[in-house]
């Protein structure tokens, strides 16, 4: 095999405006954090890095937990971590899916050889916590997991009524924040939350490579107290928090300018507060829905249930939705995502997560949507850019 570097271009992907279901726009200070020159892992200018994240991380996760760290991995790498440290063989395992995420969840359930039991939920609500407590009546799984923000809906899952069902059962609450993190409020402490894991290239708005997890002590039991090795030699906690731990005992080699990336992510994270991320997050949500709802477009979820930093928009009657997508990508540089599973073709995602929710992004969007579908003779009303306005003008 040849090849000649000549006819490979040079990189240059130009810039987008990433209003899809992540990733999202990543800061110029992470980029920069990024090309920081790469140091040995064991080096201990980078273990003092690796203190600094994880406690950045506690912070953001708001938990005490020892075992707050990043997997080298995107966040469905957490989600396997956790399933594979926590689920044996044979074990019973509860997974509600209301969205794509709950379904991956119940496949890594299955491949490990979990005895699986399922609460489906209607995709576009919540889960009702009346249909968790009677699928788990009379039983007793080791543990119960559900989606915080379903990325494939635009739900909002509540959580603390569900914690407290899985408690009852004696059983782990293990819950995905991969697109919540961030952008809107996570407490695991307060909320009961035994496992969690997250992504950075959602509300973190760093690049993907990254999965935060936390376990508490009731899941550190759990692991140390396991019959079975752990399946996945990679993913094991119990070796992988000796690495992070105070020992430093090698396992694999940190990917050393990605976490340079998630610390700078942090940082930014800490230097806004949390209150004010979130604030923000509501905001742009708030004025975004407003002009999507000015043009006569309908949001998929109800009010109460929908999440700050992931929009789900009913496509109208007459629009074609790949075309519409290319033309924000073409014409205003923006992406945005279409829908998932049964959902396909009937909803666009649109992502105000971290760095890209702001005034500026949502105005540009609601302006180019309003063009496009215009240009394609979809029967819209106008005012939406005036309705965003007045939410921006009450705050
Ligand atoms: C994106 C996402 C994942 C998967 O994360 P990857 O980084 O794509 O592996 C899992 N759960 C939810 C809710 C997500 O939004």
């Amino acid at each position: 095999m040849t090849v000649d570097p000549n006819t490979v271009r040079d990189l240059d992907p130009g810039t987008r405006l990433l209003m899809g279901p992540g990733p999202s726009n990543v800061s110029a200070r992470v980029l920069q954090a990024m090309s920081a020159p790469c140091i040995g892992h064991l080096d201990p200018y980078f273990l003092s890095v690796m203190d600094e994240t994880q406690g950045l991380l506690r912070f953001l996760f708001q938990t005490e937990n020892p075992l707050t760290i990043p997997v080298s991995g995107t966040g469905s790498a957490g989600m396997e971590t956790c399933f594979v440290n926590l689920v044996e063989p044979g074990d019973e395992v509860v997974v509600c899916i209301h969205g794509v995420f709950g379904t991956r969840m119940a496949d890594i359930v299955q491949r490990i050889g979990g005895n699986l039991i399922t609460v489906e939920g209607e995709w576009g609500r919540a889960i009702d916590p009346e249909a968790v407590r009677k699928a788990i009546k009379g039983r007793s799984p080791k543990l119960l997991a559900i989606v915080h923000a379903e990325t494939s809906t635009g739900v909002c899952q509540g959580l603390e009524e569900i914690a407290g069902i899985a408690h009852e059962a004696g059983a782990l609450f293990l819950v995905d924040m991969v697109t919540s993190l961030g952008g809107m409020e996570v407490t695991v402490d307060k909320t009961g939350i035994d496992a969690v894991y997250s992504g950075t290239q959602k509300c973190l708005s760093c690049p993907p490579g990254l999965a935060p997890i936390s376990f508490n002590s009731s899941a550190m039991d759990i692991l140390e107290n396991r019959k079975s090795p752990v399946v996945s030699w990679y993913l094991d906690m119990s070796m992988v928090k000796s690495y992070w731990g105070t020992e430093r005992k090698y396992h694999h080699t940190a990917p050393i300018n990605m976490i340079y990336a998630f610390r700078e992510a942090l940082r930014i994270i800490a230097e806004e507060g949390l209150e004010a991320r979130f604030a923000r997050h509501k905001l742009n949500h708030k004025a975004f829905v407003a002009g999507i709802e000015a043009m006569g477009l309908t949001i998929l979820v109800p009010q109460s249930e929908r999440l700050p930093m992931l929009n789900t928009i009913r496509i109208p009657e007459g629009a074609d939705d790949t075309k519409v997508r290319r033309a924000l990508l073409k014409d205003f540089g923006i992406e945005i995502g279409g829908g998932l599973g049964a959902l396909q073709g009937k909803i666009w995602r649109v992502g105000l997560m971290g760095h890209t929710s702001h005034r500026k992004n949502v105005v540009l969007f609601l302006a180019a949507l309003e063009t496009i579908l215009k240009a394609e003779g979809v029967s819209i009303k106008g005012g939406a850019l005036e309705a965003a306005s007045e939410v921006y003008g009450e705050s």
